[in-house]
């Protein structure tokens, strides 16, 4: 068995492998895809002491890192069930989609986080090069350009006020027949002069010419009339999606399926923590998920020592 088993190989799970690894317990982790998010992300130029590096290139340094130490790491597995441990200080098993079952004595959950994608075809085509979901990671690339902002919600606004102060101009586009973001965030982004609001608005093409989106279709759901935005960047702000389904039951989480964790990550299980873009922490960061793993991995080894582990 394991001492520490880390669910999730993102820049979360990576650091807790570290953070355990060193303190010379039997460490394993399995993920399903090492390196997570940052795979498909072009630039990163926000991981503090590193200006710039692009996403491929932090991946295969997460795992460089992780494999300076003894871990055991099980890439291209995915979990299916958590068991909680049957008594205090027993064994959690892990169960994986193969229907191997890995146990451990604490167990850290980093499995991330993906983005809802709106559906639409350009959208895949055009991911990177002009389709982006992460205004604080991807808004510099597109100052002094045209963006539209795809959902009237909480993160749809928040990207709006936030790209409204590096873009030339920013069109959010609302499915519904208002705004569903607080009264407060839409205030502000009324006193912007940079920002127009189309609701009942469908999104139904993102269009490009010469591998860059130049444009959006849309469809005004009242009329049915089908218009065209031009714009140089989509922001799809339609929900974050914790990749939390196969917990349900198990670990409480929020009504939108985020892991709940108290400041040392601690879940609702024993000798469950958790870290990163699939919990309930506030902001989802390169920076704040491997601050997470880390404390978590501690708090776990915590946990061990004083079960006497
Ligand atoms: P993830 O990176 O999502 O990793 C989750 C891991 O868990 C993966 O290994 C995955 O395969 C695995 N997994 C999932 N389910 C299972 C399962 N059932 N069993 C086993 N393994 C599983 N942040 C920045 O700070 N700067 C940026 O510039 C930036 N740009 C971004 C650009 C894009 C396009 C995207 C999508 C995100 C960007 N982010 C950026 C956000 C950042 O990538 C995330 O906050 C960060 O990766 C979260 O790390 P994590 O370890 O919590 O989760």
């Amino acid at each position: 068995a394991f001492d520490m088993l880390i669910v999730g190989g993102g820049p979360a799970g990576a650091a807790a492998a570290v953070y355990a690894a060193r303190k010379g317990i039997r460490t394993g982790l399995v993920a399903e895809r090492f390196g997570g998010q940052v795979n498909d992300t072009l630039d990163i130029d926000n991981y503090i002491s590193v200006p710039h590096t692009e996403g491929p290139q932090f991946s295969s340094a997460l795992l460089q890192h992780v494999r300076e130490y003894e871990v055991d790491v099980m890439n291209l597995q995915r979990a299916r069930a958590l068991r909680p441990a049957a008594a205090p200080g027993g064994l959690i098993e892990v169960e994986l989609e193969n229907g191997g079952v890995l146990k451990a004595r604490s167990v850290v959950l980093s499995t991330g986080a993906r983005w809802r994608n709106m559906g639409v075809p350009g959208e895949d085509e055009y991911r990177t090069k002009g389709v982006a979901y992460c205004p604080s990671c991807d808004g510099p690339l597109y100052k002094g350009k045209r963006v539209a902002v795809i959902g009237g919600g909480n993160s749809g606004i928040e990207a709006a006020i936030d790209l409204a102060g590096v873009v030339a101009h920013v069109t959010v586009l609302e499915f519904m027949p208002e705004l569903k973001a607080d009264a407060v965030l839409q205030k502000k982004l009324k006193s912007l002069p940079n920002v127009d609001v189309i609701l009942n608005a469908q999104t139904t093409e993102v269009l490009g010419e010469g591998g860059k989106v130049n444009a959006l279709a849309w469809k005004d759901r009242i009329s049915g009339v089908q218009q065209r935005l031009e714009v140089e960047g989509v922001f799809v702000q339609i929900g974050l999606l914790p990749n939390t389904d196969w917990l349900k039951g198990t670990v409480e989480l929020s009504h939108t399926g985020e892991i709940m964790v108290d400041a040392r990550g601690q879940t609702n299980v024993p000798g469950v923590f958790a870290a990163g873009d699939c919990t309930t922490v506030a902001f989802k960061q390169i920076v704040i998920a491997a601050g997470a793993g880390a404390t978590a991995a501690l708090a776990a080894f915590d946990h061990l020592i004083r079960a006497g582990a």
